[in-house]
C-alpha cells in the first residue's frame, strides 16, 4: 500500500543574507547550483520507494534563483520517480526582484500552481532594516506579475514585531497587504536569532529590542483586521480565503509523513525523523561519493513522543485536535491521559474543549508555548 507524503525540496541559495536570517541559505554560491541539482536528483532517486506524493514544496533559500527549466526538470524527475496525485499542490517560494512575468508564466507552465512571495513588509524603511533586497513597490509589482501570469493561488509572507515598529506602522502594512488580495497570508513575529546582524544591532543598542507587549498587540490586530478582510484564521500564523489553506503545511501540522530532500531537509517517515546535513559542501560531496553521508540524524520517535508532537502540532490549528482522531491513531483518551494539565489549562483560559475538539483559546494562541511544553514527556 503506497504511503501518502508531502515532498519538500530545499533550495539553499540566496542573493544575499537578510539581517534576521538563520535559515540554511548560502550567498555567493550560485555557481554550485548545477552540482546541487545533480545531488537533488540522486537523493530523489534514493527515496523513490512506494510513496504517493500529495504536495510538493520548493522552499529556501530562494528557489526563484533556479531557472524555470531547472524547476521543470526537478518536477519531471519527481513525476517519473514517484506517483504524484493529479491534484497535487505544487508551491514555490520566490522573492520580489527575482521574478519576471516571463519567468512566472514559464514556471506555471512546468507545473507550479501555488506561489509564496516573501514580501515581509511593504514599508521601505522596514525592508531596509531587515536587509531585504527589494522595495515595497517591487513587491507590489511582483504580485501584479503573478496575476498576469495566471497563478491563482498566492501566499504572501509578512513579519511583525520589528524593533521600533508601532501599531500604526503594522496597521498600514496589513491594510496594504490585504489590498493585494492574496489567497493566503503567513504572518510571523520576528524572532531575533543569535549572531544575526539584527540581533547584534540590538545587543549594541543601535536599535531598540523587540517589545513583546507591542508584538502581542500587533498579533491581536492581525486577527481582527484579517477577519474583517474575509480571511479565515486557520493556524496560529496562517490565514486563508475559503478553500485556500496550504495543503502541504497541513501535513506538518497533522503530523503526517513528509519527505525532505536537499541540504538541511528533514523527513518524518515510518516513525523516524531524519535530518540531512546543513553543510552544503558536505551534502554535495556526499552525493558524488557516499549518499548515506548526507544524513546527519535518524531518530526513532517513540509512540509517546509522537502523541505529544501530534497534540502540539494539532493545537496550532484553530480548529484544534479531534479527540476521536487521537483515540483512533494512538488508542489514547487524551482527556484522561493528560487530565491534570488539560484541566488546569482550561481553568486559566488557555484551552477549550467543545464537540470533542480540543483547541487553544484566543489567549492560548498568544501564550502557545506555555501550553505546548505541558504535553511533552518528562
Ligand atoms: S531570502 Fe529568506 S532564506 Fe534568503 S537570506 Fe533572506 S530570509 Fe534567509
Amino acid at each position: 500500500m503506497p504511503q501518502d507524503i508531502a515532498l519538500y525540496i530545499h533550495v539553499p541559495f540566496c542573493r544575499h543574507k537578510c539581517n534576521y536570517c538563520s535559515f540554511v541559505s548560502y550567498e555567493h554560491r550560485e555557481a554550485d547550483i548545477p552540482a546541487y541539482l545533480r545531488a537533488l536528483a540522486a537523493e530523489l532517486t534514493r527515496h523513490a520507494n512506494g510513496v504517493w506524493v500529495q504536495s510538493i514544496y520548493f522552499g529556501g533559500g530562494t528557489p526563484s534563483l533556479l531557472s524555470p527549466t531547472q524547476i521543470g526538470d526537478i518536477i519531471t524527475d519527481i513525476r517519473q520517480l514517484y506517483s504524484v496525485a493529479a491534484t497535487a499542490e505544487i508551491t514555490m517560494e520566490a522573492n520580489p526582484g527575482t521574478v519576471s512575468l516571463e519567468y512566472l508564466s514559464t514556471i506555471r507552465g512546468v507545473g507550479i500552481n501555488r506561489l509564496s512571495l516573501g514580501i515581509q513588509s511593504l514599508n521601505d524603511a522596514e525592508l531596509a532594516l531587515m536587509g531585504r533586497s527589494h522595495t515595497g513597490d517591487e513587491a507590489r509589482e511582483a504580485v501584479r506579475m503573478v496575476r498576469h501570469a495566471g497563478l491563482a493561488n498566492l501566499n504572501l509572507d509578512l513579519i511583525y514585531g520589528l524593533p521600533g515598529q508601532s501599531l500604526t506602522d503594522w496597521r498600514r502594512t496589513l491594510e496594504a497587504a490585504s489590498a493585494l488580495e492574496a489567497e493566503h497570508l503567513s504572518v510571523y513575529g520576528l524572532s531575533l536569532e543569535p549572531e544575526t546582524p539584527l540581533w547584534q544591532a540590538v545587543q549594541k543598542k543601535e536599535i531598540p529590542a523587540i517589545d513583546p507587549d507591542m508584538s502581542a498587540d500587533q498579533y491581536e490586530l492581525t486577527e481582527e483586521m484579517l477577519a474583517a478582510h474575509g480571511y479565515q484564521h486557520y493556524e496560529i500564523s496562517n490565514w486563508a480565503r475559503p478553500g485556500y489553506k496550504c495543503r502541504h503545511n497541513l501535513t506538518y501540522w497533522q503530523n503526517q509523513p513528509y519527505l525532505g530532500v536537499g541540504v538541511a531537509a528533514h523527513s518524518f517517515i515510518k516513525g523516524h525523523r531524519l535530518a540531512n546535513t546543513g553543510n552544503l559542501d558536505k551534502y554535495l560531496a556526499a552525493f558524488s561519493d557516499n549518499p548515506a553521508a548526507a544524513r546527519d540524524t535518524d531518530e526513532e520517535i517513540s509512540p509517546q513522543l509522537q502523541l505529544a508532537e501530534t497534540i502540539i502540532l494539532g493545537l496550532r490549528l484553530c480548529d484544534g485536535l479531534s479527540l476521536d482522531g487521537i483515540l483512533i491513531r494512538f488508542g489514547v483518551d487524551l482527556l484522561e491521559y493528560y487530565q491534570q494539565p488539560v484541566t488546569e489549562m482550561v481553568k486559566v483560559d488557555l484551552l477549550e474543549c467543545t464537540n470533542r475538539q480540543l483547541r487553544l483559546t484566543r489567549r492560548g494562541r498568544l501564550l502557545s508555548n506555555e501550553v505546548f511544553w505541558r504535553f511533552l514527556p518528562q
